[in-house]
């Protein structure tokens, strides 16, 4: 990508400051950074490029492991009895075992593309798949990682690349497992990859670390990872109480609830970044809500995945931040994964509109989970600023007011609708960092993207 030109947009209506504002001029500067965000100007300056529809800032994607793209769509069938996670894992790892270099770069290229088309202008990448098929390590330790990079870049994403520490293969196994091999870490090589990430200079690119659970990193090695990463401001994700079993080992073998655990055991803060959080106790959430830290819900994997509810009217009580991932991808636009995230709580509680909250003013069921995901989604990524706002990097999607589901809807609804009636691509136009990634709902490199995905897919797949 190359560096932003200056430029100048005027839309009819915009998302600023978590409402629908009018006549909203949006000024890039020649860092690819919103310069100036203004409402209120009636008319287009005569420079300016006027856009047709309603404008969203772009949201992060705050969990994704791209190679799990490769594998959406082919673990919906009962191979045996029991089929729960943990077998629906042991699948996954096959695709994880035999996955290379060059087929990475376009299985995550194609998704991130997915991902644009879908509204997501940043990704977390969390990232494990370090070594190669026989588990030793490249000659460049970053190989994989940087198949990852060049995918983003081949698709115009920007990419918050998250090294994965993952050490051994339960609570009380001190090894991995031999199919586990590719993803082998110490603190040391895990610190040094984000700093070579971090430092490499790539466009969109930032770098912070992960801890992959509990259960795959011992206390001690967490400790030592987190001495690396000192006092820096770099995002820290980890998977935690995803499933009832990780929960219940946790329990066994430290006595405590793996959030009660973690909170006890570390000095949490707005750096780290909860993935999942699907089983806790009302105490648990409120040590995390006093510490900063964020949690990222998966809905459409979680419900994949038969992981369980996470507790939303909790969590959004005690303003815990909360972003949105997609985690395995089996969906890949974010107003399925907000719909998604209502939906079961209503389900669960029979119940509607569980998310919104009238007393704070936030009567919005969609409104209100799109300002908590965006500026959460900001935070897991190490974004200082994030949105339509000054100083943002100047990412935006351009609603197509003529899509279906958005037809004859008043713009105070625009929303709404969005999240929860539209059923077919909405999304007309992406921008990230100034530079129009996807043009009348088509990434601009859609194409060649597709069927280097498609040769991918066949070597993978034979
Ligand atoms: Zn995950």
């Amino acid at each position: 990508m190359t560096a932003a030109q200056p430029a100048l947009f005027w839309a009819p209506y915009a998302w600023l400051d978590g409402q629908w504002k009018q006549q909203v001029c949006l000024q890039v500067g020649p860092d690819g950074h919103w310069s100036d965000v203004i409402a209120g100007v009636a008319s287009a300056p005569e420079q300016a490029t006027v856009l047709q529809g309603p404008v969203l800032p772009g949201l992060v994607n705050a969990h994704s492991h791209a190679f799990q793209r490769a594998f959406a769509g082919l673990s919906e069938r009962r191979a045996s009895e029991q089929d729960d996670f943990w077998s629906w894992r042991d699948r996954m790892y096959g695709v994880a075992l035999r996955i290379t270099p060059q087929q990475m770069r376009a299985v995550a290229a194609q998704l991130y593309a997915e991902m644009l088309l879908g509204g997501y202008t940043q990704v977390c990448e969390f990232h494990y798949l370090h070594h190669d098929d026989r588990g030793l390590a490249y000659a460049d330790p970053a190989t994989m990682a940087w198949a990852i990079a060049d995918g983003a870049a081949d698709a115009g994403m920007g990419l918050t690349l998250l090294p994965v520490l993952y050490e051994r293969a339960g609570f009380a196994q001190p090894n991995l497992r031999n199919d586990q091999r590719r993803f082998a870490g110490t603190p040391d090589f895990i610190a040094g990859l984000q700093k070579t990430v971090a430092q490499s200079g790539r466009p969109l690119v930032n770098a912070g670390v992960s801890v992959h659970s509990l259960r795959a990193a011992s206390p001690a090695s967490i400790t030592r990872l987190l001495e690396q990463v000192g006092d820096s401001d770099m995002p820290i994700h980890i998977h935690i109480a995803e499933q009832m079993q990780e929960v219940r080992d946790c329990l066994a073998h430290t006595g405590k609830h793996p959030i009660a655990w973690l909170c006890d055991a570390l000095p949490l803060d707005a750096r780290w970044q909860l993935v999942h959080a699907t089983h806790t106790e009302p105490a648990e959430i409120e040590t995390v809500a006093a510490s900063g830290a964020g949690i990222v819900i998966c809905p459409s994997t979680e419900g994949n995945l038969g992981d369980g509810f996470a507790d939303l009217p909790h969590w959004l009580q005690h303003g815990v931040p909360m972003a949105i991932g997609s985690d395995s991808h089996v969906c890949r636009q974010w107003n399925e994964e907000l719909r998604w995230l209502e939906y079961g709580q209503r389900m669960r509680l029979q119940q509607r509109n569980v998310a919104a909250s009238p007393a704070t003013g936030q009567s919005a069921t969609a409104g209100r989970l799109l300002e908590a995901a965006l500026s959460a989604g900001g935070q897991a990524a190490g974004q200082k600023r994030w949105g339509l706002q000054n100083g943002a990097r100047a990412d935006m999607l351009v609603l197509n007011p003529r899509a279906s589901g958005l037809l004859g809807i008043p713009s105070s609804h625009t929303l709404d609708a969005y999240v929860f009636a539209c059923d077919t691509p909405a999304i007309d136009a992406v921008y990230v960092a100034g530079q129009q990634v996807v043009a009348q709902g088509r990434h601009l490199r859609g194409e060649p993207l597709a069927r280097d995905f498609l040769e991918a897919m066949n070597g993978l797949h034979p």
